[in-house]
């Protein structure tokens, strides 16, 4: 744990350390190790990439967001296991967990520290916040940046999708402990919600609509669980999903007959053939482009074997047919590109190739024999106003 490492608003894993920064914007210094909501989120970072390390180079704009709705949901769970946090939320919702509140505003002094200068860049109130209504379309067709009001394909932005249908799920699970749910209660529910997510990450493969299998493997643990949590919270878990729209509504009614039927669920060996702890296979693009030079791009393809026969809503009826491997990574090169997260270093031809000299990198270029091969540096945690 590094916990200030100069003048940013800004934190970071990059395997080797949690890295914290502060920034110091209307009179005021904000240092981001102090708030535990950061905290969490980075060590959050640090227990998914030891569940699933594939993830951590997993070309896909959904591994990278789940990666980070994982942090914000670690940092939702940490908080829960405080007794006067228990205490302060139920009181200030009035038990309905809901409602925005101290719970569900993350990050809201570092959020504070960045409106001062980019007002656009985070909610009114927090850095980002677990109760909000945005609902799954695939984003490899959203734009790669907006305003926080919007949802984009940006890691940060997209992973609010999921994080908010997992508070409401935590929430509705609250609400079925007893007719009049206190603070051991809560406790109570958010342990069984970590045990649910552990349960889910290790069963889902990592393809583009990772999230859809998350939240499939979520509720296919809760009904495989043992003893008298099995399938308590199954109706809220669905609902939740199906309200963020990733699972459609025939995936969600589908997720039930699977288990009558035996049907549309392979092996847990065979989503696991992949991994966990292995490399992901790379599929080649061109490099040639995005002006790299003639050697092939090698991206880190999210191509394990599906395991539940499920997908997202689509807008008007029924289910979004899921991207095709190759597409997924190479809709998030794209996206990083345009964002001017890449290192590129040497690649490319000057005058050709697009530079982004002021732009914070959160992966490179690393030259191998068969190609270029992009690698990750670091989980950026998106405190960093881009300049
Ligand atoms: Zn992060």
């Amino acid at each position: 744990m590094l916990l200030d490492e100069g003048v940013d608003f800004n934190a970071f894993y990059d395997r080797r350390a949690l890295n914290f920064f502060h920034g110091t914007a209307g009179g005021r210094t904000v240092f981001s190790g102090e708030s535990p909501d950061v905290v969490c989120h980075e060590e959050g970072h640090a227990v998914l990439d030891a569940l699933r390390p594939e993830l951590f180079d997993a070309g896909t704009i959904e591994a990278a967001a789940f990666h980070e709705s994982f942090g914000d949901m670690s940092a939702l769970l940490a908080a829960l296991q405080l007794p006067s946090m228990r205490a302060a939320i139920i009181a200030d919702t009035q038990g309905d967990l809901t409602r925005s509140s101290r719970l569900s505003r993350l990050a809201e002094q570092l959020g504070w520290g960045i409106r001062q200068t980019r007002p656009s860049a985070v909610d009114p109130d927090c850095l980002r916040n677990a109760v909000n209504s945005f609902f799954y379309t695939n984003p490899e067709a959203l734009p790669s940046r907006a305003p926080a009001a919007s949802l984009s394909s940006e890691p940060h932005s997209f992973s609010r999708v999921f994080t908010a249908a997992f508070l409401e799920a935590l929430a509705g699970g609250f609400r079925l402990s007893s007719a009049n749910p206190g603070e051991a209660d809560l406790q109570a529910v958010s342990l069984d919600f970590g045990r649910l997510l552990v349960a889910g990450i290790l069963a889902a493969p990592i393809v583009p609509e990772y999230m859809s299998q998350v939240a499939a493997a979520i509720v296919a643990a809760d009904a495989e669980a043992e003893g008298a949590t099995q399938g308590k919270y199954g109706d809220v878990l669905k609902s939740a999903f199906v309200r963020h729209g990733i699972l459609s509504q025939q995936s969600a009614v589908g997720i039930a007959s699977f288990r009558a039927t035996g049907v549309a669920v392979a092996p847990r060996t065979a989503g696991m053939a992949a991994g966990p702890g292995r490399e992901l296979p790379h599929v080649a693009l061109s490099a040639a482009e995005y002006g790299l030079g003639d050697r092939p791009l090698l991206v880190r393809a999210p191509s394990q074997p599906r395991r539940f026969a499920v997908a997202a809503a689509a807008f008007g009826v029924g289910s979004v047919t899921p991207s095709n491997s190759e597409h997924a990574a190479r809709a998030f090169v794209e996206d990083l590109m345009e964002r001017g997260h890449i290192d590129i270093g040497g690649a490319g031809q000057p005058g050709v190739r697009i530079v982004h000299p002021h732009t914070f990198k959160t992966h490179r270029l690393v030259s191998s024999p068969e190609g270029l091969m992009l690698t990750r540096i670091l989980f950026d945690c998106g405190f960093r106003a881009i300049s």
